[in-house]
């Protein structure tokens, strides 16, 4: 597939098909949104939000949540804010998400059933990687929301004049529901 995409690049390019896309680091809407990967918010999510290339700073992972208070979703949230001109955050989870329903156990099982060896995970173990933290699941999505938007507006480095709401989009039509 990637050979197939660098093909697709060259005439891309060669094309100038990129005129289009114009646009500079600076986000129009003065907006950052936090969402999931998942590939059926690829378009569905800016074409149900109105957003075009150059809008906004949108960060993405697995959930679309935060995990940490000094994980590098925050970091990247920082620098929308404080170098980039972001005033507004959306946290976006969505309905049907992969990530809700990963668990500890079957991730460990997936790795070792890809060749990672027993031994790695449990060295890692002890050196303190929190496996139950990490591949947690969330059994709801409206309260997995909730907490990022609550660490985001408590977090010691956010600007207190940052707005910052949560909702959940509803992944078979687009509609978005707020939760905070
Ligand atoms: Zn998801």
């Amino acid at each position: 597939m990637i050979k197939e995409i660098l093909k697709y690049n060259d005439i891309f390019v060669s094309n100038g098909s990129y005129k289009s896309f114009a646009s500079n680091k600076y986000p129009q809407k003065r907006l950052a949104i936090l969402t999931c990967m998942d590939t059926r918010l690829v378009e569905l999510l800016p074409a149900a939000l109105g957003i075009h290339n150059g809008d906004v700073k949108l960060i993405k992972n697995a959930g679309g949540i935060i995990l940490d208070p000094f994980d590098n979703t925050i970091r990247s949230l920082l620098i929308a804010v404080l170098e980039l001109g972001v005033e507004e955050i959306m946290v976006i989870g969505h309905t049907d998400c992969g990530a809700a329903v990963i668990s500890p156990e079957t991730i460990i099982a997936h790795l070792i059933q890809r060749g990672i060896d027993r031994e790695t995970v449990r060295g890692l173990k002890e050196d303190g990687l929190d496996f139950e933290a990490w591949f947690k699941g969330f059994e709801n999505t409206e309260a997995a929301v909730e907490k990022s938007v609550s660490l985001l507006k408590n977090h010691p480095l956010m600007p207190a004049n940052v707005e910052i709401q949560g909702f959940v989009m509803d992944i078979t039509c687009g509609r978005l529901d707020s939760v905070s």
